[in-house]
């Protein structure tokens, strides 16, 4: 791990670069409305700690109510729980005899569960946590139209459920029923016709493992982009979103009812980057590319100087055309910048640094940075 970028009490001019900056303003404001939205629509929030991978964002928002965290990864998991994190969900499926040996240990030091969709993996899941003496929490992952994981609805997910709440070790707490690949529809009416169908597919089931005396305590799924939906459905009851308290360029591009582009939550996080050559004349050169950004969604864009454009990223570099902007760009200028998707942003930084009106508050380390195992 390197040295942070920055330490408490320095200003914005005295922070290296690259650096992940966190807007601690916009961050908290997005941890309350999330906080107060679930609240009204008297569901949980479990926050997908797979978009910040630290420790010390999910205990903020288990402090404003969420009832734990998910991840994907078991080492996720881990470096989570040695953060201090009580309650982890690992909203995946977790496959080989290595990975459920973790999962079981680290199911003795916090309360752990994970998703399992087929039967001979529920078996070894229960083997695992009966070694370790232990007890795992398991929902059964049900594909509500995703087309990724998950089993299919009605007697498919009957007959894994009833295998998980008849193994040792294994406590079926319920449903994983994420709607992934609806999450960055653009349309409002495309995400909720979606959504629609993940409900029908999710209530389905859960009445029909009801019926057969199987409780369905959780019945979990919904990102950012669509939890409104789940939340109002009645029948999902713990939400899973993550990206909320960012929010990356990409998701500003999805659109709400009236077709203008959603502002429910702030941009938070940025790359932040210094002018390194102004040789060239007609453009900037700034010191983050390949390996400070990810670049699956798009480029950055570009939030100070307004109206500039992030382009050609190689590894260490990228250019920045100020000729839609007044700003005229110096050696040593700063220029910050909204990632394109925050989750495999923040995964190339070891420190976030956490500022509020232009001086550093903390640093926090990336704890789950690498944690792709
Ligand atoms: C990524 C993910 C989420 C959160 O999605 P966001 O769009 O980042 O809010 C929720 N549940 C599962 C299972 C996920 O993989």
């Amino acid at each position: 791990m390197q040295q942070p970028p920055a330490e408490p009490g320095m200003t914005l001019d005295q922070i290296d670069t690259p650096a992940l900056l966190v807007d601690l303003d916009r961050f908290e404001r997005n941890l309350e409305r999330m906080a107060a939205e679930v609240r009204a629509a008297g569901v949980r929030l479990r926050a997908h700690a797979k978009t910040h991978k630290c420790a010390a964002v999910a205990l903020r928002q288990m402090a404003l109510g969420a009832v734990g965290v998910c991840c994907q990864k078991v080492s996720e998991a881990e470096a989570l729980v040695d953060g201090g994190v009580p309650d982890v969900l690992v909203s995946n499926q977790v496959v080989g005899a290595r990975k459920l040996a973790r999962l079981a240990a680290l199911a003795g030091r916090a309360r752990v569960g994970a998703c399992v969709d087929d039967a001979g993996n529920a078996a070894q899941m229960s083997e695992a946590a009966r070694a370790a003496g232990v007890e795992i929490g398991v929902l059964v992952e049900v594909d509500v139209g995703a087309g990724r994981c998950g089993v299919a609805p009605g007697a498919p997910a009957l007959e894994l459920a009833r295998r998980v709440a008849d193994a040792p070790g294994l406590r079926f707490d319920g449903l994983q029923a994420y709607h992934g690949s609806a999450q960055h529809l653009r349309g409002f009416e495309e995400r909720r016709a979606a959504i629609d169908g993940a409900v029908a597919r999710a209530r389905e089931t859960a009445e029909l493992l009801r019926a057969h005396g199987l409780d369905c305590a959780t019945v979990a799924g919904a990102g950012t982009g669509s939890f409104r939906f789940e939340s109002a459905s009645g029948v999902y009851n713990e939400l899973q979103c993550g990206s909320y308290v960012f929010m990356d360029a990409d998701y500003a591009r999805n659109l709400d009812e009236h077709g203008a582009p959603v502002r429910d939550f702030e941009h938070a996080l940025f790359v932040l980057a210094t002018v390194m050559s102004v040789a060239h004349g007609e453009f900037a050169v700034v010191d983050a590319g390949l390996k400070a950004l990810a670049f699956d969604s798009g480029p950055p864009a570009v939030h100070e100087p307004a109206g500039a454009g992030y382009a050609r990223p190689s590894d260490e570099h990228g250019r920045i055309d100020p000729r839609t902007s007044n700003a005229r760009l110096r050696l040593g200028d700063r220029v910050w910048l909204i990632p394109g998707h925050c989750d495999p942003t923040v995964n190339l930084h070891d420190w976030y640094v956490a500022v509020r009106d232009g001086v550093v508050e903390e640093v926090w380390p990336v704890d789950a940075r690498g944690a792709v195992f």
